[in-house]
């Protein structure tokens, strides 16, 4: 996926934020943890490019395992349950709950590890044929990219009614 992670790290925020009413979560705090969970897996670009000289796909990396994020919501959803303050939690959970989301949205057109560490076998949705170079015009032109594109109009049109709605 090339453009929707934020924005739709971005929706999930947006319509998960009413759960933390109790909470007093500040909603910049939890948009931003969200947003930021809903990207982070792809820091290990830094790794891919500056230490393993691209040798590996970096969707083989532990950081793109689903099981991390798995472990990840699971960790933060023990934590949410043994806090007397679930501020803290609830964003663990914003965080690592985006970043499996992440994990969703990349199967869609990439390969995705899904039973790793146990068996390094990569799926995907839908395969993107290596036609043109550089190498994300052929994301940028296949069908997948629609629902990028419906991901991105989707968080524009929430942003605007949510304006919209803090002027009233
Ligand atoms: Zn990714």
């Amino acid at each position: 996926m090339l453009i929707a992670h934020l924005p739709a790290g971005y929706i999930v925020s947006v319509l998960t934020y009413p759960m933390t009413a109790r909470l007093q979560v500040e909603c910049k705090t939890y948009l931003r943890c969200g947003m930021l969970g809903a990207v982070a897996p792809d820091f290990d670009m830094i790794y891919f490019y500056l230490v393993d000289g691209g040798m590996h796909p970096h969707h083989s990396y532990f950081s793109h395992f689903p099981l991390t994020w798995l472990l990840l919501v699971a960790a933060a959803a023990v934590y949410y349950r043994r806090s007397a303050d679930r501020r803290l939690p609830m964003l663990a959970l914003v965080f690592a709950g985006n970043g499996f989301l992440h994990m969703l949205l990349d199967y869609v057109a990439s390969n995705i590890y899904w039973l790793a560490p146990f068996v390094l076998q990569p799926f995907s949705l839908t395969i993107v044929e290596r036609v043109y170079q550089p190498w994300w015009l052929n994301f940028l032109f296949h069908r997948a990219f629609a629902l990028e594109i419906a991901i991105v109009a989707t968080a524009l049109l929430i942003r605007q009614r949510r304006c919209a709605l803090l002027k009233k």
